[in-house]
C-alpha cells in the first residue's frame, strides 16, 4: 500500500547533518519526496510502501540518527499520495528562513576524524584542522546567517578538489560541513617567539618545537577553537608558578587537559558519569576530586579539593599531546578578568609578557568562547560556566520530561503528577531580551518557545567585558533573527546591565528581583510555572526594600513571588570592598551577635587570625579595624543585607582560611574544601517572627558557639562541617514552615551558594528525607550565569498572559 506522510521534526535538527541523513535513509529505502529546514525544525514529506515509511522513522530515531541531532518531537500527518514523483530531494530552506537553531555549538573532534588524523594513508593525516559534519568549530567561526561557508571565517580558504568533492557529496560525512579543509587548501599553523617573530613553520616542525618548549617548562600561548589558551606543563611547579605570576592570577585554580581518560585517572577520581561527561562532544572542563598522591603541581590549584580536567577537543591538541606530553595547564588566554583573547595580533600585544612562544593559526575566531565548566550535584552534571559546546544551543521552554529523565520511581510519580497540574506551554508572542546580571553575565533571548542563552560573558565592571557584552548581544540577535520588543533586567539600579536595558528605545522594560529570577531559572528548566517553595542562597542581589538580599525563602511562580523568610539582616560596610574583605562581614556579624557587649579589643585574637594566613598579602592594621568598626556603628556607607555568601566569608576568616576573596567565592570554596565528612553535629539558631513580616533566621547563637569553638582551637574541618550542617538544618526547618503554611511540597534551590557541593548535596538529601520534591539547576549555572533565563521566563510568562 502506497502512502504519503508529512513529518515535522523539532529539536536540535539543523546544522547537524540531519537533512543528509534523511536523504540517505530515504534513498536506501526507495522512498520519494523531499526534506527542508524551516523555522520550526525539519519538514519531511515521504511517499512509498507503508512499512518502509515506518522503517524510515525507526532508523531516523535510532541507528541512523546523526550523532549531534537531538529529536524533541516527531509529528506525522497523513497526506494523499501524489503521482509523477520519482526521487527524493533536499530542498533549499523555506523562504521564511531557518534561523531558529541553525547555528550549532563548537564540537570536539569526533572519533572518525581522530582516526583519520593519525592514519598515514589518509590525505588529512596530521592535519590540525580536520573536521566533519559531526565535529569541529561552528559558533566560534560564524559571522552571520545563513550558516554557509561564505558567512564563516572559512571563507578565506578556497576548497581544493578533494575537499570540494566530499563537501558536495550527500553520502559523505563532510557533506556541507562548512569548515571542511585539508593541508593543501585550509588553515595553517606556525610558531612565533614572544615578540611575534616566526620561529617555526610547517605543521610537523611547529608541533614538535611547541611540544619541546612545553616539556622544557616554557609557557606557550595556543590558539584553539574559542580563543587562546596559556599552556604549561602541569607537573612542573616552577613553570606553573611562573605562569601565575605573569598572568597576575595569584589564586584562581587552573584547568588541565589530557588526551585520554586513562591519563586523567592517574590524577583524579573519575566516576562513570564523569567519564561520560568528559567524553561528551561538548568536551567541558569537569571538576573532579583529585587523588591525594597526584603528581600535579600544587600551585595548579590551592585550597580547593577538586581540579578541573578536560580532554583534548581540537585536532591541534591531539597532535601536541602525541609528542609525549602528559598533562597541561590550559588556562584562558587573558590577563586577569579581561575577555578571552582570540586574535593573533592582540595575543601578541597582551600576552607577549606572559607566553614564551605562540602557537598561531590563520583560521580566524569570530566569537571568543570560553571552556565550559561542569560539576556534579546529587550525582548529576550541573554547569558552573556554560559556554563552548553548549552555546548557542537553545533551551526549550517547556520540556517537562527532563525531570522524569533521572528521577527515582517515587519522584517520577510526583513529577508526573506535578507536570499534569502545572506543566505549561510558553510560546512567547513577542521576542524578548533578558539582560542578565552584572557578575558572571550571560544574556538571553526568547524566540517563540526557545531560550537562546549567550555564552559566559564575564563581569561587566571591566570596560572591555562590557564592550564585549554589547557586541555579543548584537551578534546573537543577528544570528537568530530576534527582534525584541520587550527587555527584562535586574532590579538593581546600579547594574550596568540594567542601565543598558533601560537605554534601549522602543522597548517595554520589565525589572525582575534577582532571587526571583534565580528560582524562575529552575522552574523554566523543569517546564514548571510554580508555585513552589524557592530557597535562594547567594552572594548579593538587590531587594525590593533596597536592602541587599542573599538568603531567601520565597513562594515563587513565574507570575509573582512572596518573601516567606530570610536571613536576619546585618550591616555591610564599604560597598564593593565588602565582598572582597572578609573582615567587614565578620565585624558586622560579631557586633550583631554580641550587641553592646562587643568590644573590639576583646576580639583582636580572633581578627588577628586572618593576618597569619597564607593568602593574605596586605596586613590588617588595627587602625583599619577600628575604622570599619566605627563605620558600622555610625552606619556610614552601610547597607542592610541578608547575604549568605558574606557569612561564608566571615566564617572562613574566623577559621583562619584567609582574609580576602581574590577571586569570586575564594573563601567559601576554601571553607567547603576543608569540611570534614561524617559529621552530623550542628550549631543552634533561632527563627524570629515579627507580625506580618517574613521569618528571620538569626545565626547569633551559632556565632557565639563558633567563637567558643575557635577559642578552644577545635579542628577547623569539623567546625566547617558544623557550620554547613547548621545552614542545612535551618533551611530545612524554614522549608517545613513554608510547607505548613502553603501546602506546597516542591522546593527549588538556586543561587551562587548552591555551587557548594557539601551544602547542596546535604540539603537535597535532608529535604527528600522529609518528603519534599527537590529541583535544582541542571542546564544553566545556579550562580548569576543562570540569571538571564530566569528573567526571560518571567518576562515570557508576562507577555503571554497579557498579550
Ligand atoms: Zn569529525
Ligand atoms: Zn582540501
Amino acid at each position: 500500500m502506497i502512502k504519503r506522510q508529512k513529518i515535522l521534526v523539532t529539536g536540535r535538527v539543523q546544522g547537524v547533518g540531519f537533512r543528509p541523513a534523511v536523504y540517505r535513509i530515504a534513498q536506501a529505502l526507495g522512498l520519494t519526496g523531499f526534506v527542508y529546514n524551516d523555522t520550526k525544525g525539519v519538514t519531511i514529506e515521504l511517499q512509498g510502501q507503508e512499512e518502509r515509511i515506518a522503517e524510515f522513522l525507526d532508523r531516523l530515531q535510532s541507528q541512523d540518527k546523526p550523532p549531534l541531532a537531538d529529536l524533541k518531537t516527531c509529528t506525522v500527518t497523513e497526506l494523499p499520495a501524489i503521482t509523477g514523483e520519482d526521487k527524493f530531494i533536499i530542498k533549499t530552506s523555506d523562504a521564511e528562513g531557518s534561523a531558529l537553531s541553525q547555528v550549532t555549538a563548537d564540537i570536539a573532534t569526533c572519533r572518525d576524524c581522530l582516526a583519520e588524523l593519525f592514519d598515514k594513508e589518509d590525505f588529512r593525516y596530521g592535519y590540525p584542522f580536520i573536521n566533519c559534519t559531526n565535529c569541529g568549530p561552528r559558533y566560534s567561526i560564524v559571522k552571520t546567517i545563513p550558516y554557509d561557508r561564505p558567512n564563516t571565517t572559512m571563507s578565506a580558504f578556497k576548497m581544493c578538489d578533494k575537499c570540494a568533492t566530499q563537501y558536495t557529496d550527500v553520502t559523505d560525512r563532510r557533506f556541507h560541513a562548512q569548515p571542511v579543509a585539508c593541508g593543501t587548501c585550509g588553515p595553517k599553523i606556525w610558531l612565533t617567539n614572544s615578540k611575534g617573530k616566526t620561529i617555526k613553520t610547517g605543521t610537523e616542525d611547529t608541533i614538535v618545537e611547541a611540544a619541546r618548549l612545553l616539556r622544557a617548562g616554557k609557557i606557550v600561548a595556543i590558539k584553539g577553537i574559542g580563543g587562546f589558551h596559556l599552556a604549561v606543563d602541569a607537573l612542573n611547579d616552577r613553570a606553573v608558578k611562573r605562569l601565575r605570576q605573569r598572568k597576575r592570577r595569584d589564586h584562581k585554580p587552573f584547568a588541565v587537559m589530557a588526551d585520554s581518560i586513562e591519563r586523567i585517572k592517574e590524577y583524579a577520581i573519575v566516576s562513570e558519569s564523569a567519564e561520560r561527561l568528559l567524553k561528551n562532544p561538548q568536551a567541558p572542563i569537569v571538576l573532579l576530586p583529585r587523588k591525594e598522591d597526584s603528581a600535579i603541581a600544587p600551585s595548579v590549584a590551592e585550597s580547593v579539593d577538586t581540579l578541573g580536567f578536560m580532554l583534548c577537543y581540537a585536532p591541534l591538541h591531539y597532535l601536541l599531546f602525541a609528542q609525549g606530553l602528559e598533562i597541561l595547564v590550559m588556562t584562558s588566554g587573558n590577563i586577569s578578568d579581561e575577555p578571552l583573547i582570540c586574535t593573533n595580533q592582540i595575543a601578541l600585544e597582551r600576552l607577549g609578557c606572559v607566553a614564551d612562544a605562540f602557537l598561531m593559526h590563520d583560521r580566524e575566531i569570530y566569537r571568543q568562547v570560553d571552556d565550559s565548566v561542569i560539576h556534579f550535584i546529587d550525582d548529576k552534571p550541573v554547569p558552573l560556566r556554560r559556554a563552548r559546546g553548549y552555546v548557542p544551543t537553545p533551551i526549550f521552554i517547556s520540556r517537562a520530561s527532563c525531570v522524569v529523565r533521572d528521577a527515582s520511581e517515587k519522584e517520577k510519580q510526583n513529577t508526573q503528577y506535578a507536570i499534569r497540574n502545572t506543566h505549561h506551554e510558553i510560546n512567547s508572542p513577542k521576542d524578548i531580551f533578558a539582560a542578565g546580571a552584572d557578575m558572571k553575565n550571560t544574556f538571553c533571548f526568547v524566540k517563540q518557545n526557545q531560550l537562546i542563552c549567550s555564552e559566559h560573558i564575564g563581569d561587566l565592571k571591566d570596560a572591555e567585558v562590557y564592550h564585549h557584552y554589547i557586541e555579543s548581544i548584537e551578534h546573537l540577535q543577528r544570528l537568530f533573527g530576534v527582534e525584541p520588543k520587550v527587555v527584562v533586567c535586574d532590579l538593581h539600579p546600579a547594574y550596568l546591565s540594567t542601565q543598558y536595558a533601560k537605554s534601549l528605545s522602543d522597548m517595554k522594560v520589565i525589572q525582575v528581583q534577582h532571587h526571583w529570577a534565580h528560582i524562575a531559572s529552575v522552574l523554566v528548566e523543569h517546564g514548571l510555572s510554580g508555585p513552589v517553595i524557592g530557597i535562594e542562597c547567594d552572594g548579593t542581589g538587590y531587594g525590593t526594600d533596597g536592602a541587599i538580599w542573599g538568603c531567601e525563602c520565597m513562594i515563587v511562580s513565574l507570575e509573582k513571588f512572596e518573601r516567606f523568610g530570610n536571613l536576619a539582616y546585618y550591616d555591610l560596610a564599604g560597598a564593593d570592598k565588602a565582598s572582597k574583605e572578609a573582615v567587614r562581614p565578620l565585624l558586622a556579624l560579631l557586633k550583631k551577635t554580641y550587641g553592646s557587649d562587643f568590644k573590639l579589643d576583646e576580639f583582636m585574637w580572633l581578627l588577628e587570625r586572618m593576618e597569619t594566613t597564607s593568602n593574605n598579602n596586605s596586613k590588617l592594621k588595627t587602625q583599619n579595624l577600628k575604622l570599619i568598626s566605627e563605620q558600622l556603628d555610625k552606619g556610614i556607607n552601610c547597607v542592610k543585607t541578608s547575604s549568605l555568601g558574606r557569612v561564608f566569608d566571615a566564617v572562613a576568616a574566623m577559621l583562619g582560611l584567609g582574609s580576602h576573596n581574590y577571586f569570586d567565592a575564594q573563601l567559601p570554596m576554601a571553607l567547603e574544601a576543608i569540611a570534614a565528612d561524617g559529621i552530623d553535629e550542628y550549631y543552634e539558631y533561632e527563627f524570629i517572627k515579627e507580625a506580618g513580616g517574613p521569618i528571620q533566621l538569626d545565626l547569633s547563637m551559632m556565632f557565639r558557639q563558633l567563637v567558643d569553638d575557635v577559642e578552644k582551637e577545635w579542628d577547623a574541618s569539623i567546625l566547617s562541617a558544623k557550620f554547613h550542617n547548621t545552614l542545612c538544618i535551618a533551611m530545612l526547618a524554614m522549608a517545613k514552615q513554608a510547607r505548613e503554611s502553603t501546602k506546597l511540597d516542591t522546593v527549588a534551590l538556586s543561587g551562587g551558594v548552591f555551587c557548594n557541593r557539601y551544602l547542596t548535596n546535604r540539603l537535597i538529601q535532608q529535604l527528600r528525607e522529609n518528603g519534599f520534591r527537590v529541583l535544582f539547576n541542571r542546564e544553566v549555572p545556579s550562580n548569576d550565569g543562570g540569571l538571564s533565563i530566569g528573567q526571560a521566563a518571567i518576562a515570557a510568562r508576562a507577555v503571554t498572559r497579557r498579550p
